[in-house]
């Protein structure tokens, strides 16, 4: 999916084999959806929102979503909501558009391969638990984790995730 030249977010599900056009807004997806009983996503409005505008990429709804599946398995008209939303993340994504935290998030993993790195404390209290101060994975292992790094910049992950813009 070619996501900046579509102007028409229901278009650009559509080219990934997503239809959102057949909702009837029944509101089944809401009320199934357990990030909606915390956060404020309303997963019906987000579908509505989808279906008129791209203002839907700018929404932070958007990334209230646990990607859980229940409403994609609950929804009477097949619509594949979940796919839908992760669709429209990349969208935005790709638009340079994400919240402060997951941009945060995504540099840390490029920078150490996870997305919570060790620190000094973890470090001491797993020596003081008698275990290495590092874990088994790419903390310890600086050739794995110039692979994941070559790997993340290979698929041009390093680029979409740069900056600290929305
Ligand atoms: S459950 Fe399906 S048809 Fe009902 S509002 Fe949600 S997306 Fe639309
Ligand atoms: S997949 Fe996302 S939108 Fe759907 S029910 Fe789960 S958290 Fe809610």
């Amino acid at each position: 999916m070619n996501q900046s030249n579509k102007s028409n977010i229901s278009d650009a599900l559509k080219d990934a084999g997503i239809e959102i056009l057949t909702c009837l807004q029944c509101g089944t997806c809401s009320g199934s959806c357990p990030s909606g009983r915390y956060t404020g996503m309303i997963t019906r409005k987000l579908v509505r929102k989808a279906r008129v505008s791209t203002d839907v990429l700018h929404d932070p709804d958007l990334w209230m979503c646990t990607t859980c599946y229940t409403c994609q398995e609950r929804c009477p008209r097949e619509i594949k909501i979940t796919d839908a939303i992760l669709a429209i993340r990349t969208i935005a994504v790709h638009e340079g558009i994400m919240l402060p935290e997951h941009r945060r998030v995504s540099q840390l993993v490029l920078e150490y391969g996870h997305a919570v790195p060790i620190n000094d404390a973890v470090k001491e209290k797993r020596v003081r638990l008698g275990m290495e101060a590092l874990p088994e994975t790419v903390h310890k292992y600086p050739d794995a984790l110039a692979d994941v790094q070559t790997l993340l910049e290979s698929c041009g992950f390093d680029k979409l995730v740069a900056g600290t813009q929305e």
